[in-house]
């Protein structure tokens, strides 16, 4: 038997010419995208204006991808939500729901695990475990939308995994949730964080999407970069910042710097100022995350001083930072560390 393909991570025109190749008429394609994309009916038979006919043939061809919701931690604090989802395959994927004045957002993961091996990270301790498919990366934010009853108006794309190496199905995800026949979210409302894939931040600037790139640079120099980051040791500081003005050359969008503080590592007011020096010229803004410490490493928070001191010297140079507000503490363990203690206590129980 062929496996049946995922409907949910066509587009559009992919779908038409889907009805089309199955000789139905093209309109279709509008009917069941808005079955899929609006109404988010789980099964075929749900479509009601299609003929019975149609839909048992669409359902011997085609799946409609779910995520299975394993839990959910509702931060006392904020109401920040924390989901755990099953997705095919049977691995376990974090979501977070976060609400601000602005709106709902909602940070999603792109991988089942990572294997970028960042060191302070906890999703990629135990390497990459499958990329997720578009209809996966939608899905975390349909069920949440459904879950909450609310409207999601921002996403990041700052969970577990590495969005530039699952290029194709990230790509496909930004332009089925910004579709105007589906989700119609704004591009400018989306953030994508990498470690600095540099050849892939071209590709994308190339695309000319509108959404907002985020750089996960975490040091001011390639020698500390390379003891926190792998990847540091395929591309220099300098090739990223490079990939940065080139993708705002194409797209006018402002890039994002996260700086990630450990302490004695990366966070004194020296290294602020080697920082502010390298980002000087470019349109930017500086995100400063206070590390969140995981208990299979020894890096430490930097002290709330010191962060204070780092943000007042990136601000002396006339560049913008803030201090990444910590959402949900009540609930929080590292982003990837909760995941990790569901997919092991699974691992036991399968083994019984
Ligand atoms: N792979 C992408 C997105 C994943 S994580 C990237 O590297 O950007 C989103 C951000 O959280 C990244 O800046 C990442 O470096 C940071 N991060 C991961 N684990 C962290 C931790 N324990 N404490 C602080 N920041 C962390």
């Amino acid at each position: 038997m062929t496996e049946k393909k995922d409907i949910k991570a066509y587009n559009y025109i992919e779908l038409e010419q889907e009805m089309k190749a199955m000789g139905e008429k093209a309109f279709r394609a509008k009917q069941i995208y808005q079955w899929l994309h609006i109404e988010r009916v789980e099964r075929f038979d749900e479509m009601t204006n299609l003929s019975k006919a149609l839909r048992e043939k669409l359902s011997e061809n085609y799946k409609i991808n779910t995520l299975e919701k394993v839990d959910v931690l509702i931060s006392k604090i904020d109401g920040t939500r924390k989901y755990l989802f099953r997705i095919e395959g049977g691995s376990v994927i974090e979501s977070v729901f976060m609400k601000y004045h602005h709106g709902n957002s909602v940070c999603i993961s792109t991988q089942s695990g990572c294997r970028m091996g960042c060191r302070f990270c906890a999703s990629t301790l135990n390497g990459l475990e499958r990329n997720l498919t578009a209809s996966d990366m939608l899905e975390q934010i349909y069920e949440i939308e459904k879950d909450t009853g609310e409207k999601v108006s921002n996403i990041v794309l700052m969970g577990s995994g590495e969005p530039l190496d699952n290029f194709d199905n990230v790509v496909k995800f930004l332009e089925l949730i910004s579709d105007k026949n589906g989700k119609n979210l704004s591009q400018r409302n989306i953030t994508l964080s990498t470690c600095g894939l540099v050849p892939k931040i071209k590709e994308l600037a190339d695309m000319g999407l509108q959404i907002t790139l985020a750089i996960s640079l975490h040091a001011s120099n390639d020698e500390t970069r390379k003891q926190l980051m792998p990847i540091a040791k395929k591309y220099s500081i300098a090739e990223v910042l490079d990939a940065c003005r080139y993708y705002f050359d194409k797209t006018g969008r402002r890039i994002t710097f996260e700086y990630s503080l450990v302490s004695g590592v990366n966070d004194t007011v020296e290294e602020a100022q080697r920082l502010a020096d390298l980002v000087k010229g470019i349109n930017c803004h500086i995100n400063l995350i206070p590390v969140n410490p995981i208990k299979e490493r020894d890096f430490v928070q930097s002290e709330n001083k010191a962060v204070q001191a780092f943000k007042s010297r990136v601000e002396k140079n006339k560049i913008n930072a803030t201090i990444r507000r910590e959402m949900g503490r009540d609930i929080n363990g590292a982003c990837g560390q909760l995941r990790n203690e569901v997919m092991k206590k699974g691992e036991e129980v399968r083994n019984v």
